[in-house]
């Protein structure tokens, strides 16, 4: 994808789709994850694509977990086609402790060990919490937040514990100003970085880091089309972000491989923020958010 570049500036290869990228320019080590395992929650599409893509052009084999297995079929085999590592697909709803450790135990079986979980499935959409069902707030509650300690809580028990980890959560900008239409999500991302904390105190003795990249507005995502991202794009509402463009995903890959890897061996317990200080300047006018929103709503009907 074409990202406006700056002087000084040189941006990762990315594509707006859901395929792997057709080039690639390592910046880090290519062995830097050489012959490690992760274990990847969302990782049939946007971001967690491209962070299995990147891992695996690191040397890393990977699982890559979610609810439909026929894209994560096809994501594997184009993973493993770009990158000449196994990727195996498993059928996961995180909101369910026994599905995870089931594709935990599949996962040694098949791979022998396990080194980096990365817990990136989310859902997400724009409501203001006057239209927000009960339902609707705890099932992104039960994916974001109890998601991740479910899977957490899974891995450690059956392979951190015993052999140290990594775990890098992916998290969000939007509670940190109260991001307008976005109480679910916000609230969800909240707690996921007082978890990253909490586990990394209680986990680091045995060998386990817990880190978060917190991602702004990144292009070529289902979270980008769904929150208006390229229409505000066109309209040049990135140009109130201090770098004036919004994100892309290989740019996330690379922040998570560097909480992922040794590159950040005494780091736990951190958010990573990689949003080009959006969050520091990004509009929050519950108005126009809200005009946004009924227009969309128009549109879907
Ligand atoms: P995405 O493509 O929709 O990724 C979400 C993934 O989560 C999907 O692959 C989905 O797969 C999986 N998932 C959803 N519910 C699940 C469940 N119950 N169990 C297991 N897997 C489940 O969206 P994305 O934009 O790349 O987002 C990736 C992460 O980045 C999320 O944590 C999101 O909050 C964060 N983030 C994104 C942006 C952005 O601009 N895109 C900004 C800030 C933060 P299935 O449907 O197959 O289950």
């Amino acid at each position: 994808m074409a990202e406006p570049q700056r002087r000084g500036e040189s941006l990762p290869e990315d594509l707006a789709t859901d395929d792997c990228l057709t080039s690639y320019t390592h910046i880090y080590s290519p062995d830097l994850l050489k012959d490690q395992v992760a274990f990847i929650t969302g990782g049939g599409s946007g971001i967690g694509l491209r962070i299995a893509e990147i891992f695996m052009r690191h040397g890393c084999d990977t699982v890559i977990a979610s609810r439909n297995l026929d894209k994560l079929r096809e994501a594997a085999v184009k993973l493993s086609a770009v990158s000449g590592r196994r990727c195996i697909p498993l059928c996961v709803d995180v909101r369910q402790p026994e599905s995870t450790a089931a594709a935990v135990d599949e996962t040694l079986r098949e791979l022998g060990r396990l080194d980096i979980l990365i817990n990136n499935a989310a859902g997400n959409f724009l409501c203001p919490a006057e239209s927000l069902s009960f339902n609707a707030f705890k099932t992104v509650i039960e994916i974001d937040t109890m998601g991740t300690f479910n899977t957490s809580k899974v891995v450690y028990e059956k392979w951190f514990k015993n052999h140290g980890g990594n775990i890098v959560n992916i998290s969000a900008t939007l509670g940190y100003r109260g991001q307008g239409l976005q109480v679910h999500a916000g609230s969800a991302k909240a707690a996921n970085d007082a978890m990253t904390k909490h586990l990394a105190v209680e986990w680091g003795p045995s060998g386990v880091r817990v880190n978060s990249v917190a991602p702004g507005p990144i292009s070529g995502t289902e979270g980008f089309r769904r929150l208006g991202g390229p229409r505000g794009e066109a309209a040049g509402a990135f140009q109130s972000i201090p770098l004036q463009r919004a994100g892309n995903k290989t740019e996330m890959a690379h922040c998570t491989l560097f909480l992922a890897s040794k590159a950040s061996s005494y780091v736990t317990g951190s958010i990573l923020v990689a949003d080009g200080g959006s969050w520091l300047t990004a509009a929050n006018d519950i108005s126009m958010l809200l005009g946004y929103w009924s227009s969309e709503k128009k549109r879907d009907k």
